[in-house]
């Protein structure tokens, strides 16, 4: 890194990508260069393998399925655990890393260690656990038992949001089924995903069992859709870019997971614990400076409590701090200036067509791609921000008049990742939690993730889950024996 963290072991931060066990550049030397989001400095560089070198890779992980596939599961148990514990050990210095290269705050990058952490834990543990199932039999004189086997090797796409726990969640669960990885990261965060290489090489994985592979999206990643030996592929990011994977890998028919956008729905009705819903509203909306797929992106509040919502929702948005993440504010900067120009246009947009502004609304001085946290009331269903994934700190707020009203217009749009609900009655938790068409919902708080609970998204958010015993189906193909003992 060139103006990078200050770190305990910088043998943590890596240059070159991680493949079949070796630390190599492209065979070009072409590079792309990473940069802080909250002033422009440049980093460092990571390499831009090309298709060939991406293939290599592909082979190597291919070249490390039976070795890594046949250990015993304790062993491949041991291994895994020994990489959460460095995970641990590095907590202090991953989370800076990830604070410069993605800018959020650093209490808030020190939690997502402890998240990312928490799946490398949870899936050692399932490693062990029994994976053939016996089944009472169907046909007289037989025995049948199902297996559990590895499906191969895994691509594993990941964004910039989560730098680390989106590669853990994944590359977890599909190490304890038996499979190889792939990862590639997003180039606005790869010295994340590469930390996490150099910890899992320290913790002795074998050669090509945990690779990442950096460069453009296209070159990196359009090889592994058509790859015959990579047997599945799991993408978190936009649903843009899932629907486009999707596509090409029709022609190899891989296993697919896809956790895609979100925009939620946060839905408070008057009988509420009011205090409560301003706290975890602001919460849902500003994590990770709304740059989160899990934000409440349509607050909606029920018409009696609506103006005394706005005003307190309004007024601990603008106690909101804003600035560079080391600094450990409420919010950092966004990624990059589209998204910081995405704000702008959402509210412009918004205003037109008359919400109104109750803080915040501009750019904030604090840094080049900084955005003060904003809150617009009175938004109506055709504005951009209403339709579109925000990703920064503009909440938006409109209000409702009847429970099915509200259950309708929450259920409106092609998202159903996770949806927020506020009420004290217990028969209306019960009914809109079933009508709600999301893959998470969230009553009364919000903080719902974690290791073992499935995450995921209903509609056009994604296909499967991840976390829980469930995360391990992507990573496993069910082999059905029946034999014949008369
Ligand atoms: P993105 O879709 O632009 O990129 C995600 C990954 O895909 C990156 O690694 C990127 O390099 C790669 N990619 C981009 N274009 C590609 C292409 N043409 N071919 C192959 N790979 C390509 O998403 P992003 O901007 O990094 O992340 C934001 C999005 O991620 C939001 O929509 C957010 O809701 C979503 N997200 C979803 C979850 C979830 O679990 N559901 C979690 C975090 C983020």
């Amino acid at each position: 890194m060139g103006s990078g963290p200050r770190l305990n072991d910088a043998a943590l931060i890596r240059g070159q990508a991680f493949v079949g066990g070796r630390w190599i550049a492209a065979a070009d030397g072409a590079r792309i260069a990473v940069t802080d989001p909250f002033d422009g400095a440049t980093l460092g560089h990571v390499p831009a393998l090309s298709e060939a070198e991406s293939t290599t890779a592909a082979e190597a992980a291919h070249a490390a399925w039976g070795g890594w596939a046949g250990l015993l599961p304790q062993e491949r148990a041991r291994l895994i655990r020994r990489w959460f514990e460095l995970i641990v050990a590095a907590r202090e210095d991953l989370a800076r890393i990830m604070t410069a290269e993605q800018g959020k705050p650093i209490s808030e990058a020190r939690g997502e260690i402890d998240y990312a952490a928490s799946f490398v834990e949870f899936y050692a543990e399932e490693a062990k656990r029994p994976n053939i199932e016996s089944v009472t039999s169907h046909l007289p004189d037989a025995e049948v038992e199902l297996w559990r086997e590895p499906v191969g090797v895994a691509a594993l796409v990941t964004p910039w949001n989560f730098p680390c726990a989106m590669i853990t969640r994944k590359a977890a669960a599909a190490l304890a089924a038996g499979c190889p990885v792939l990862v590639h990261p997003s180039s606005e965060t790869p010295f994340s995903a590469l930390a996490l290489a150099v910890l899992a090489e320290r913790a002795g994985l074998p050669a090509g069992v945990f690779n990442v592979v950096t460069g453009r999206p296209e070159t990196v990643v359009g090889p592994w859709t058509r790859e015959p030996r990579v047997r599945a592929l799991s993408f978190t990011g936009s649903t843009e870019v899932g629907r486009l994977l999707y596509g090409q890998c029709a022609g190899t028919i891989k296993r697919l997971t896809m956790e895609l956008g979100g925009h939620a729905p946060f839905v408070v009705f008057a009988d509420a614990d009011l205090g409560q819903a301003v706290e975890e509203g602001i919460k849902a909306k500003f994590a990770t400076s709304g740059q989160d797929c899990l934000a409440a992106n349509r607050i909606m509040v029920e018409r009696p409590v609506h103006a005394e919502f706005c005003a307190r929702f309004a007024e601990a948005t603008a106690r909101l701090s804003v600035g560079r993440g080391i600094d450990d504010p409420d919010i950092g900067p966004l990624m990059n200036a589209r998204a910081l120009e995405k704000q702008r246009a959402h509210v412009e947009d918004a205003v037109a067509r008359g919400a109104r502004v109750l803080t915040g609304g501009a750019a904030h001085p604090a840094g080049p791609l900084c955005f003060a946290p904003t809150v617009l009331a009175d938004v109506p269903p055709e504005a951009l921000i209403w339709r579109e994934e925000t990703f920064g700190p503009v909440a938006a707020i409109a209000s409702f008049d009847t429970e099915d009203e509200a259950v309708a217009r929450a259920n409106e749009g092609e998202y159903g990742l996770v949806a927020y609900v506020h009420t004290q009655d217990p028969r209306r938790i019960y009914r809109v939690s079933r009508a709600l068409r999301f893959g998470m919902v969230a009553v009364n708080r919000t903080k719902v993730t974690g290791a073992p609970i499935p995450f995921g998204g209903f509609k056009q958010s994604g296909l499967g889950r991840e976390g829980s015993r469930l995360g391990l189906e992507a990573f496993t193909e069910v082999k059905y024996v029946c034999r014949d003992w008369a």
